[in-house]
């Protein structure tokens, strides 16, 4: 049995290397469809200095792997094609935005190793829009609407029948007028009037039946304060913002396919054809396994308490990310191998892990704890005596050095590490055996004591003081089946361990449609532990990333006291969640 789920998990492991691998040189190979259609339109007379992107997030949350996706693709455009990528934030919302998310929103791109060339606000083209606005009035393309937003939404009809004229379609252009500077004016209730469009309301597009341009909100925005209580929807000002920048490709996600029609339709109306007009492209949205990524559900997690802040651990939030312990390039190279897509799917979170470990590997010291410590006293080796060992910091690494270790009479290993009996298939300790102690000697197990209730409390070993990792001896070759990490007690640093596993149970918590998605949390998804480190980590300071020897990738919590150092488990060595799953 547990050999057969080790071979599922390295299976499993191989395959998601073989895909990771297989996208990477495949992005070597093709250019994805959107670079496609960039080098279609480079062909057909698009100066390469005219292409501009952006980057476009609502500030009303905290950026999470799916932005990530949406940041490399447009920053790595940029660098691709050495054209400005703007960082716009899309604020016309006031009722959800705020200067916390800007700033959250900024440091993680930054921290994800980008660079834009201007920040910008939609809020600051705010008096241009209101400005177009009244020119689509005046042409007779714009009329206040006072029905109920209920009314409104009747008279958009369906897919399969027109929608209804509203009975205020046909004012004159000067009660428009009127109307719409008493709406900015303050004259009138939220929810009162709405500037809308006048487009088509027998359009087989529904998004073109005169949608509505602005609405009355009566909201401190977190720029411009007091100065607007008339707010501009997404779509009047999205594309008109990529006009004003003269962004060339605006690339969304693939909800907004149908609001094409209408990004062209309001580009058009102001569109001077002397400047670049905008082309909206979209691809499909990234989604991971085992979590759910719209801000409006990480904000509920947040808020109920579920979840300590939007940079906790489990979050599949950059910030929650980083803090438990991934790394920019771990995310970009993710981003990478999970591609860019025309159809919707879904991104296995087993090959975000595979993306961290394979960069931890390379990069992270290894260093050895025991987080489910038993005491085992060598009973053959000298009293208060230590010896510091060599141990090298990461064999992946050469320029990574060494460092000592010490060593002494009582250690501690993992509890798990040791049976009193075991078949043959147990290679780590057993009454009668022998297993290597990593960087140190091959001991041997010869009783062990047990409390009252029947657990092992200490396990009396012997060693061979020949065998000596690295001493060059006959004995320090020789090969025993196991070897074990271990920390001698008296040096050892008590530390925290946050051992994190998965915050949903359910590989897509959002597919139920009878079920709220918080019906599949993960009860478990956190579990704190006491554990013992080598005396090395002291110094370790605030998201330093390790790998515990044998038991996975660690990082050093914000939390951590001059007292007690939090380390977040990032990910384990092996995939746990197969055995759980069977
Ligand atoms: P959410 O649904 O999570 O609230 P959003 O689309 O409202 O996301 P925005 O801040 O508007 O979030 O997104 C900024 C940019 O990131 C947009 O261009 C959006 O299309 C893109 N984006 C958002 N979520 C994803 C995702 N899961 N995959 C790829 N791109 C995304
Ligand atoms: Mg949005």
């Amino acid at each position: 049995m547990f050999l057969s789920v080790r071979m599922v998990d390295l299976r499993k492991n191989l395959n998601n290397f073989a895909r990771a691998l297989f996208n990477m040189t495949e992005e070597k190979r093709s250019l994805n469809f959107i670079e496609q259609i960039i080098e279609e339109d480079l062909v057909e007379g698009l100066p390469q200095s005219s292409l501009r992107f952006r980057f476009p997030p609502e500030p009303n949350g905290y950026l999470h792997i799916g932005h990530a996706a949406s940041i490399c693709l447009n920053f790595g455009l940029g660098l691709r094609y050495g054209a400005p990528v703007n960082l716009r934030f899309d604020d016309t919302n006031p009722a959800k935005e705020e200067q916390e998310y800007v700033d959250a929103i900024m440091n993680d791109v930054k921290w994800l190793g980008f660079q834009w060339d201007k920040v910008l606000f939609s809020s600051d083209y705010f008096q241009q829009l209101f400005d177009w606005a009244v020119q689509l009035i005046k042409e007779g393309k714009a009329y206040v609407d006072q029905q109920s937003s209920d009314d409104i939404a009747l008279q958009k009809g369906s897919p399969t029948t027109a929608g209804t004229d509203s009975p205020f379609r046909n004012r004159s252009v000067e009660e428009n007028l009127s109307l719409f500077y008493k709406m900015k004016d303050g004259a009138f209730e939220e929810g009162s009037h709405v500037l809308r469009a006048k487009i088509d309301m027998q359009h087989v597009n529904m998004h073109m039946r005169d949608p509505i341009m602005y609405r009355i909100l009566k909201k401190t925005h977190h720029r411009t304060g007091d100065d607007w209580c008339i707010y501009p929807m997404y779509d009047w000002t999205h594309g008109e913002s990529d006009y004003i920048e003269q962004v060339s490709h605006s690339i969304c996600t693939l909800e907004f396919k149908s609001h094409r029609d209408l990004y062209d339709w309001y580009v058009d109306q102001v569109y001077d054809k002397s400047l670049l007009r905008p082309k909206q492209r979209e691809f499909a949205r990234r989604n991971l396994s085992y979590t759910v990524m719209s801000k409006r559900k990480l904000l509920q997690l947040v808020e109920e308490g579920i979840v300590h802040g939007w940079d906790d651990p489990r979050m599949p939030t950059i910030s929650g990310l980083r803090r438990r312990g991934y790394t920019p390039k771990a995310i970009r190279n993710f981003s990478e191998a999970a591609g860019i897509s025309k159809r919707d799917n879904v991104a296995d979170v087993a090959l975000l892990e595979h993306c961290i470990k394979d960069d931890l590997n390379q990069t992270a010291p290894r260093v050895m704890a025991v987080l489910n410590p038993v005491k085992v006293i060598i009973t053959n080796y000298p009293e208060e005596s230590t010896e510091w060992l060599d141990a090298e910091n990461n064999p992946e690494d050469e320029q990574a050095g060494s460092r000592k270790i010490p060593f002494s009479k009582e250690l501690y290993i993992e509890r798990e590490d040791f049976r009193e009996v075991a078949n043959k298939k147990f290679f780590r300790l057993k009454l009668g055996k022998e297993v290597r102690l990593k960087n140190a000697y091959i001991i041997k197990a010869e009783s062990c004591v047990k409390d009252a209730q029947g657990e092992v409390v200490e396990i009396h070993c012997t060693y061979d003081p020949l065998s000596r990792s690295g001493s060059g001896t006959e004995e320090s070759m020789r090969k025993v089946k196991g070897t074990l990490h271990w920390v001698s007690v008296a040096h050892a640093e008590k530390i925290a361990v946050r051992l994190y596993d998965r915050l949903f149970r359910e590989e897509d918590p959002d597919g139920h449609k009878d079920k709220d998605f918080k019906e599949f949390i993960n009860p478990d998804s956190l579990t704190v532990v006491e554990a013992y480190a080598e005396p090395s980590l002291q110094t370790a300071t605030v998201l330093d990333r390790f790998q515990f020897q044998r038991l996975g990738y660690f990082c050093v919590d914000p939390d951590s006291t001059d007292t007690q150092k939090v380390f977040n488990r990032t990910v384990p060595l092996r995939d746990g969640w197969a055995k759980k799953d069977r």
